[in-house]
């Protein structure tokens, strides 16, 4: 019989509530709510995709209707993950816990239909558990028909609500629930749970491999072990998960090739910067990211000349460093909307090179009346004649 594929994301999705990834605050909220007995009729968890809002109302429909292996025990903070209830969740088809996707089921027939069921007692557990994912998407009709029954839920009805859009929600629900925030998981969180994921598949991920996708994840687990997934079906011989490999899927430069571009614009070399860029855009590297990884490039290199011993001699060129960077941080907003934003890149690039050049940058700001780039601009075209740095933007 053929096995079948189960993703990542399912195959690691968190049981109990101290596995959930970077959201200790939500699981001692939660544990504190069932250990004491304090269990709201309706619980709404609102973040950005990919948190854990409905593994968490998962891990909370288990430990609502957990029996125990022998079929005593009371709801509780630590589900069993063997008894009856546990496994039917688990499976996804326990009868009395009910999950819906509110972008697909909108209407209020679709509501009457939960609030109709709702009125029968639960068949095998102790509650009746209606999850309702993307709950934001229901029609207002759909809304108003839920709030009677929010108002007044049957003893053994509760409510599990998951929202991206938690503004969409009317204010009349929100406040019969008790609501939670998932915050986006930190890149650090998820970098370790990647090395210990890959590490249970049998591959081995470089450190670097993981902060890479870490940060490329943007606090999102499920994508971060979804870009895990695509790198093993890649190296599935070698079993070796490396930086580059995750940089070429991503189209995204490596370290190398971010550090061989800037050092080309501190020597003044624009000619060569130039040529790098076009190598780059041409490969299908996102200007724009490449634009912050320069600029993320420059600032390590200042925080690491700031620590190095040799720092009072190296005072004139941290300062340099710095107005390079401050040229990156302003030009950042014209980059994100540049209608051709290879070009801004490359004009940024020239104007960096050209502005390396000098051996005391700070001498270029010292008309006050000017903004710094303005002075800068100018001091460039009196130096390299016949060259108009404004037309090239
Ligand atoms: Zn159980």
């Amino acid at each position: 019989m053929l096995e079948s594929y189960v993703v990542l994301s399912r195959k690691y999705r968190p049981k109990v509530l101290e596995d959930l990834i970077g959201q200790e605050i939500l699981a001692k909220s939660l544990k504190s709510c069932i250990d004491n007995r304090k269990v709201p009729h309706a619980f709404l968890f609102h973040g950005m995709r990919g948190v854990g809002k409905t593994t968490t109302a998962r891990i909370l429909s288990r430990c609502l209707s957990c029996v125990g292996e022998h079929g005593l025990t009371n709801m509780t903070s630590h589900p069993c993950g063997n008894c009856h209830s546990c496994l039917a969740i688990d499976r996804d088809h326990h009868m009395d816990v009910m999950e819906f996707d509110a972008a697909s089921r909108t209407g209020v027939d679709d509501i009457r239909e939960i609030i109709d069921s709702s009125q029968y007692a639960p068949i095998l557990g102790r509650f009746k558990i209606y999850i309702i994912d993307e709950v934001h998407m229901l029609s207002k009709s759909a809304f108003n028909a839920l709030l009677k029954t929010l108002e007044e839920p049957p003893q053994h009805v509760k409510f599990i609500f998951a929202t991206t859009e938690l503004y969409k929600v009317p204010e009349t629900v929100l406040s019969r629930c008790m609501t939670f925030q998932l915050k986006p998981v930190s890149p650090n969180s998820i970098a370790k749970h990647l090395q210990i994921i890959a590490q249970k598949e049998g591959y081995s991920l470089d450190q670097d491999a993981s902060e890479v996708i870490a940060e490329e994840s943007e606090g999102s687990v499920r994508d971060a072990l979804s870009i895990v997934e695509q790198s093993m079906m890649i190296v599935s011989n070698s079993k070796t998960i490396t930086s580059d490999i995750v940089f070429e899927m991503l189209g995204r430069s490596t370290n190398r090739e971010i550090e061989n571009l800037l050092h080309l614009i501190l020597s003044s070399d624009s000619r060569s910067a130039l040529k790098i860029v076009e190598d780059l855009t041409s490969k299908g590297a996102d200007p724009f990211i490449l634009y912050k990884n320069i600029q993320n490039c420059l600032y390590k290199m200042i925080v690491e000349s700031t620590n190095s011993s040799e720092n009072q001699k190296n005072c004139q060129s941290i300062q340099n460093l710095l107005y390079l960077w401050q040229i990156l941080l302003k030009q950042t907003e014209n980059m994100k909307n540049a209608h051709n934003p290879i070009q801004v890149l490359s004009a940024a690039v020239v104007i960096l090179s050209l502005t390396a050049s000098f051996q005391n940058i700070g001498d270029l700001f010292i008309k006050e009346e000017e903004s710094p780039e303005k002075q800068i601009l100018n001091k460039v075209e009196s130096k390299f004649e016949g060259i108009t740095i404004s037309e090239i933007e």
